[in-house]
């Protein structure tokens, strides 16, 4: 992917995101949802839609999912896409992770709980995308 293409897909998702201030906090996605019972954050690009994860950590990590293999959460918020929040597993370690976190209810909604978020504004987003070196300083 090129770097202005990279740059252009990260201001879309931190345009519609919201942030929790806490050090290790969640990146959240606002926009459209999978109905798969799954909630993951969705965005269209180049008339694809993408899992926000999944772009997120292509991006971050600068290569491609490999084969067969998915992007999990240690977050278990399915709409975050901060990229030290996903790691990559088998489908089988996805589900498994799901149930030990959740032996209930693997499926359940997403508990925004008490977490305060924020949307960032330009200053933020621009020290963001410098952290994450997509941006020149
Ligand atoms: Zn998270």
């Amino acid at each position: 992917m090129k770097s202005n293409t990279i740059a252009k897909i990260m201001e879309k998702l931190i345009a519609k995101s919201i942030f929790n201030p806490e050090e290790d906090g969640c990146w959240e996605w606002t926009g459209a949802r999978t109905q798969n019972g799954f909630g993951y954050g969705t965005i269209n690009l180049h008339y694809k839609k993408w899992a926000t994860h999944r772009i997120s950590w292509v991006i971050h990590n600068r290569k491609q999912i490999p084969k067969g293999m998915e992007v999990c959460h240690t977050c278990d918020n399915h709409a975050c896409w901060r990229p030290d929040h996903l790691f990559i597993g088998t489908h089988k370690d996805n589900m498994q992770d799901m149930a030990r976190k959740h032996p209930c209810d693997p499926n359940r909604a997403i508990n925004k709980g008490e977490v305060r978020y924020v949307r960032l504004t330009d200053i933020k987003r621009r020290e963001l995308l410098i952290k994450l070196e997509l941006l020149e300083e």
